[in-house]
């Protein structure tokens, strides 16, 4: 049935679904739309309003350098799709930040919460910056100001930022302490992903990480493989990959590599996690770059991606595999952990080689699945102890695994099209019952 013909009885218009040619992430995740839209035999019209995003932001904002100067930066808040709930989505500093890309950031959040089946629609924001470059205090102005800037559309039942690429607890406390000043209220449960000594939950730095373990355990248990037969690769070592990598290890399974920016470091037999952060500990710039250990080599990110180990996890930044080196992965399966570290070419090199895939609306909704329970403490003023959480959060993320895995089984799909499926569903269920205003 017609979504707007069910309304208004107007015709459709012809040609609805035509997207805009896009580019690199917007429109791979909008080529993700229209699988799904063609599984589900989705109205033209409904295909057609899910492709652009409900409101986007764009703000200038003056920030005073530690020198003087007055500096311009760039920044947005797109927020997608907000049928199911509030909209809900991190905040990234970056200097390749774009309105496209947050748009496309932004769609991908919808259907993340979808997967996972929470009440909250899909957003994202970002400055267009290089954050290394920026000393703390500047780091902190730029934060109130684009908090300031984006004020109107924030709230707990309205938009509920969290942190994403170099951004962190320390940012979310300056965002909550803005938006509580501007209001003259406590703005709590307006932001998660906060210091747990302000209103954060626990175990919400590690929700990302440890998610990312617990789906890729449930596809080696459906796979009868054990997790001590098993050797993960870990690109990224920054909020998400570092926390996965611990709890892979936790898990029984053998770390053999990992990287950062500064490059990364295999070991066959397995990494010792322990050793690695007491290096890091001491480390002047935090980076990977000079550890050794006996037996261990030092490799590059290319190489990292390229190991003959069960479980690849990329979990640093967007279009790590693509058409260049998806044929030289030698994974039994890729487990998504950063935002779209896939391109679409690479995904279908995968699927045709037979590797796995584990898309990352699925695999990195950790994050967003404990920022649900931040905001459900936040809003009833109780805070919950560290397993309940980590129950919550498996309980959320195995359900998600198995409904996920199910679609793809009936529909013999891969597990990206069928979260996308489910996900896609969900939202056009929650629009097709709200009807069409006014
Ligand atoms: N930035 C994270 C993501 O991409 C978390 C979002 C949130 O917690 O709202 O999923």
């Amino acid at each position: 049935m017609s979504i707007v013909k069910s309304v208004s009885g107007n015709p459709a218009p012809a040609a609805a679904v035509v997207s805009a040619p896009v580019a690199g992430h917007l429109a791979d995740a909008r080529a993700l739309l229209d699988v799904a839209a063609e599984a589900l035999d989705l109205d033209p019209e409904l295909h057609e309003l899910l492709t652009r995003p409900e409101r986007s932001l764009t703000v200038n904002l003056p920030v005073v350098m530690d020198d003087g100067r007055l500096e311009m930066f760039t920044g947005f808040r797109v927020q997608h799709c907000g049928a199911r709930g509030p909209f809900k989505g991190g905040i990234r500093y970056h200097p390749s930040v774009s309105l496209e890309e947050t748009v496309a950031l932004a769609m991908v959040m919808t259907w993340k919460c979808a997967v996972v089946d929470l009440p909250f629609g899909g957003a994202k924001g970002g400055v267009r910056c290089d954050p290394r470059r920026l000393s703390r205090t500047e780091l902190e102005r730029l934060t109130r100001r684009y908090t300031l800037a984006i004020h109107p559309l924030i709230g707990p039942q309205r938009d509920v930022p969290a942190p994403d690429v170099n951004t962190d607890a320390r940012t979310m406390a300056w965002m909550m302490d803005t938006l509580s000043t501007i209001e003259g209220a406590s703005a709590l449960a307006s932001v998660t992903g906060k210091p747990v000594g302000l209103g954060g939950s626990l175990g919400r730095a590690s929700a990302t990480g440890d998610g990312i373990a617990i789906v890729a355990l449930e596809l080696l248990r459906e796979a009868g493989r054990r997790p001590e037969a098993t050797s993960v690769a870990v690109q990224g070592f920054g909020k998400v990959g570092r926390a996965a990598a611990h709890a892979f290890a936790r898990a029984g399974c053998r770390v053999v590599a990992v990287a950062d920016v500064s490059g990364g470091v295999h070991r066959a037999e397995g990494l010792d996690l322990a050793d690695l952060e007491r290096y890091l500990a001491e480390a002047p710039n935090g980076l990977l770059a000079g550890y050794t250990a006996p037996g261990a080599e030092a490799i590059s990110n290319e190489t990292l991606l390229e190991l003959p180990v069960d479980l690849l996890v990329p979990a640093a930044l967007e279009g790590q595999i693509n058409g260049e080196n998806a044929d030289r992965v030698r994974a039994w399966a890729v487990v998504e952990g950063a935002n779209g570290p896939l391109t679409r070419e690479a995904d279908a090199i995968l699927a045709r080689r037979g590797i796995t895939v584990v898309p990352d609306i699925l695999a990195n909704a950790g994050g967003v699945v404990v920022s649900h329970l931040e905001w459900v403490q936040d809003r009833q003023g109780l805070f919950w102890d560290e397993q309940r959480v980590d129950e919550a959060l498996h309980h959320r993320m195995t359900k998600a695994f198995a409904d996920v895995s199910a679609v793809a089984r009936e529909r013999n799909v891969t597990l990206r099209e069928a979260a996308a499926i489910l996900a896609v569903g969900r939202v056009a269920e929650a629009i097709r019952l709200r009807g069409i205003y006014p």
